[in-house]
């Protein structure tokens, strides 16, 4: 067979999607995965070191990760037979798709967010229907009651706090949308250790909503590749018919247990990084910038005509910020995460320098 004719039979609908690319630059200072900076600690590591050796490898790991699921049911507040963990919360993601897309589904998610979204549902061979954000970043609450009301179990996806634009649902905002969504809302909190609504309490009274979450931002546990979802028990078991078994490997879940004994040490390095994002927050106001926009999360969303010439300037200051100007409404824009004191002092001084001319 030519290979031509190979390519030609994978699906159209994952041949017309544009693959989701991060341009591999090595730089010293790192603010464009919305990372937390801080690393832990070494002892944590060698405990941890210590267990992954002990443990034979050529075994399976835990079916049911019981011991994890009682220390995120103690976290959360959400009981363990109502969490399901996974590798990455994008992983939770496509198995929540996979478990509520039916076909040709209708899916209503928001522009500008998280771009793995529309890969997943157009992938997945669903209709998407967009709700655009207000012209300020924020939710356009009436438009999506409008089109949840015209979208009858029609699943809803909503980022709360919003990547990339750091915007947030407040509570009565959610329940606004819940009083009409008659299909699932999954709401994505990968963020939510920095700031917004926690909508864990919600869960008990709507059972079609599903919340995300992750061990890769507040939790500085990126490299594990660890997310969890929260919902009512009935559900929940569901969509576990759909997971993959073993999905999450030992040291994933033992790091994972290990950093739920230290959320007072998480829970101060989330606090100076919120107070670092203000403190940018306020640098950039005094900037001749188009835009900054206000933010909940570990990062900022700026926009500026230079955008091109500054993302470079930082580059060669050895600084790396993610460019989004490819996501609807976002021309221009930069997005900067919070990085450590440090780092956050190096990029004011290469930004100052950039515009220092002007
Ligand atoms: N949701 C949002 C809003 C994100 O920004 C990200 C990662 N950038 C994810 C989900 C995926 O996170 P994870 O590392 O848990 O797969």
């Amino acid at each position: 067979m030519e290979l031509n004719e190979a390519l030609s039979l994978v699906s159209e609908r994952v041949r017309g999607l544009s693959r989701y690319h991060l341009e591999p630059r090595s730089t010293t200072i790192k603010l464009n995965q919305n990372e937390n900076p801080n690393d832990w600690p070494l002892s944590i590591k060698e405990e941890i070191a210590q267990f992954c050796t002990a443990r034979p490898w050529n075994q399976y790991p835990n079916f049911v990760p019981e011991t994890l699921k009682g220390k995120l049911a103690d976290y959360t507040g959400v009981p363990a037979s109502g969490i399901l963990v996974g590798n990455g919360s994008n992983e939770m993601l496509l198995t929540l798709l996979l478990a509520f897309m039916a076909g040709h589904s209708r899916v209503i998610i928001c522009q500008p967010t998280f771009t793995v979204y529309r890969l997943l549902v157009n992938g997945l061979g669903g209709a998407e229907t967009i709700v655009r954000l207000n012209a300020d970043m924020s939710y356009n609450v009436e438009a999506l009651c409008g089109s949840a009301a015209a979208n009858p179990r029609s699943l809803l996806i909503l980022c709360s706090p919003n990547n990339p634009t750091g915007s947030v649902l407040t509570e009565e905002q959610i329940r606004a949308v819940l009083a009409v969504q008659t299909g699932f809302l999954i709401l994505d909190q990968a963020y939510v250790e920095f700031g917004g609504f926690n909508a864990v309490p919600l869960l008990r009274e709507y059972p079609n909503l599903i919340i995300t979450r992750t061990f890769s931002k507040a939790m500085a546990g990126a490299g594990l590749r660890l997310g969890y979802m929260l919902g009512r028990p009935e559900i929940i078991d569901e969509i576990n018919k759909i997971k993959l078994p073993y999905n999450i490997n030992f040291f994933s879940e033992r790091v994972a247990e290990t950093l739920l004994g230290h959320i007072d040490y998480m829970q101060t390095r989330v606090e100076q990084i919120n107070g670092e994002r203000d403190g940018l927050y306020a640098f950039f106001k005094t900037l001749p910038l188009d835009n900054v926009y206000p933010s909940c999360a570990n990062f900022l969303l700026i926009r500026t005509k230079k955008k091109r010439e500054l993302f470079e300037h930082l580059a060669k200051n050895g600084i790396l910020v993610r460019d989004v100007s490819g996501y609807p409404m976002l021309e221009n824009c930069l997005r900067i995460n919070a990085g450590t004191p440090e780092e956050n002092r190096a990029l004011q001084a290469a930004m100052r320098s950039f515009f220092g001319g002007e």
